[in-house]
């Protein structure tokens, strides 16, 4: 017993769910929420059942980007889960949908990881194919949680094009494989701009990084989305794009980033 020992963690299947993806950035503002919300949606689209789990409990975005923020909060059913709130398809649960917006919310490591036990475990999800979980950005407690109890089909990383931004992929990726949460691949978000008036695509943040990134790590790639005005507008109104405009190219690159997972 040399002391060196990693405390002994197991891994508690949730039933009724089939597959767990975790979406994950190393840095925040990359867009993860925007993707994990659309790629949910994506994959609802190929006819699967799906939840949305929104793990950034200090700062929640799935309430507004769900269009579920002035929603009432979730009733519980007579086993004492929470129903989840529901829009567009998809079974939505977040730290969010409970408390107050501008109450802060001041907790210790332990205390996230026991909210996000109880946002997992006691939330009637009923039978999914797929529970998207939206992580907060970098590698902290939170994601841990998630890594060390949640038994995750995998992970799916979303990164921007430059250098600074994939430098911090690499450790994320090094992260997943330490602790042995199998690599789905690598969104590159904010690829490039096509610009509305003459069509040129400009590669504001470099040409490839991402793909470059991906292919020296030995992981997939699993696709692009450019920086959009549509895609901003409708993330942030609650009307995603894969929803409100499913036959733009945008909301193609974002079904087809689904059809790679
Ligand atoms: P993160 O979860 O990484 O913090 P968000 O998904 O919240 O990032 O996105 C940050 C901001 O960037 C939001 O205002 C969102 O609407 C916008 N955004 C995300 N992806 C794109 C894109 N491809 N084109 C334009 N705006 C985007």
């Amino acid at each position: 017993h040399g002391g060196h020992r990693q405390p002994q963690v197991t891994k508690v299947a949730i039933e009724g769910i089939k597959n767990i993806i975790a979406v994950s950035s190393a840095k925040g503002g990359v867009g993860k929420s925007t993707c994990a919300v659309n790629i949910a949606l994506g994959l609802s689209s190929h006819n699967l059942s799906v939840g949305l789990l929104d793990v950034d409990v200090f700062g929640p975005s799935i309430p507004l980007m769900m269009d579920l923020k002035n929603h009432e909060k979730p009733f519980t059913n007579e086993s004492n889960q929470m129903i989840p709130l529901q829009n567009y398809g998809i079974k939505c649960m977040s730290m969010g949908f409970l408390v107050n917006e501008d109450d802060p919310i001041i907790w210790r490591g332990p205390m996230v990881g026991s909210a996000l036990e109880k946002l997992l475990r006691q939330t009637d999800w009923g039978h999914l194919d797929v529970l998207v979980c939206d992580l907060p950005p970098g590698t902290g407690d939170a994601i841990l949680t998630m890594c060390q109890r949640v038994p995750l089909t995998g992970a799916v990383i979303v990164s921007t094009p430059q250098d600074v931004a994939l430098a911090d992929v690499v450790r994320g990726v090094n992260m997943f494989k330490k602790v042995e949460v199998p690599i789905l691949g690598l969104v590159e978000n904010m690829s490039h701009f096509n610009c509305p008036h003459c069509n040129e695509s400009t590669h504001i943040f470099g040409n490839e990084g991402a793909k470059n990134t991906a292919k020296k790590m030995g992981i997939n790639f699993l696709g692009d989305v450019p920086i959009h005005l549509q895609i901003r507008e409708t993330s942030d109104n609650g009307k995603p794009i894969t929803i409100t405009q499913p036959d733009s190219p945008q909301a193609k690159n974002y079904k087809n980033i689904s059809k790679e997972i």
